[in-house]
């Protein structure tokens, strides 16, 4: 039994979790070795490299771009991405709902919310993403629906701390949910947990779990 089975296993728990395989820098032989044990959703931060790695594997593989996300990088993976978790402005997201259109298709995407105390990490305050989210341009993007929400908590061994993080993520998910999406029921992520924290995320009512090092090791 290895870490995707002890993850499995965990995950029969929590039933409206999902595992997010995070293989950023490695090689697509890793990625199939999951993807032929049944994992279909793969998460990278890097729009180049997930292009590269998805004209190389299978087709039905759910792509998921997890890292800050540049406009003029969007057209690189609107052809196929499945969702993506880092929304943090209006004009990113009104770039997305245009390249999605002109692939007749949607693009699912949660915006990135800044729970950490650290002062590096992306991501929109709380009241910022409730004003994106208000903002009645951004009820015209129909090609790019807003389904939840993402967080990182701090790196830190304090797991107070991290707690109090989610709790926020979580609490920031139901605020937007009751004020602005309570006759959607396709508003219903709340991606967050990695490797270290996943089972404070999970307590928490994560959705979405981002696992990489455990799963393919360290990078
Ligand atoms: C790299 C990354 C992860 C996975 O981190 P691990 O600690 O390797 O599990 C999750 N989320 C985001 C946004 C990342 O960039």
């Amino acid at each position: 039994m290895d870490a995707y089975d002890r993850l499995q296993q965990e995950l029969r728990a929590h039933p409206h979790a999902r595992l997010v395989a995070v293989s950023k820098t490695k090689p697509v032989e890793q990625i199939l070795a999951l993807y032929q044990r049944g994992q279909r959703i793969f998460g990278e931060n890097k729009p180049q490299e997930m292009a590269q790695k998805q004209a190389l594997l299978p087709t039905d593989i759910d792509w998921h771009l997890i890292g800050h996300l540049q406009t003029n990088k969007v057209k690189l993976i609107a052809p196929f991405v499945g969702l993506i978790h880092s929304v943090d402005s209006l004009r990113l997201l009104m770039e997305i709902d245009k390249q999605a259109q002109r692939f007749e298709r949607t693009i699912p995407c949660l915006l990135q919310i800044k729970i950490a105390q650290e002062e590096s990490k992306f991501g929109l305050a709380p009241e910022a993403a409730m004003a994106l989210v208000a903002d009645p341009q951004r009820a015209k993007l129909v090609n790019a629906p807003l389904v939840g929400v993402m967080g990182l908590a701090t790196f830190t061994e304090d797991t107070t701390q991290i707690k109090e993080e989610f709790a926020l993520l979580q609490q920031v998910f139901q605020q937007l949910k009751t004020t602005f999406f309570a006759a959607d029921p396709s508003f219903r992520e709340c991606s967050m947990g990695m490797s270290d924290d996943y089972p404070l995320a999970l307590e928490a009512g994560s959705t979405m779990i981002r696992i990489g090092t455990l799963l393919f090791g360290q990078r």
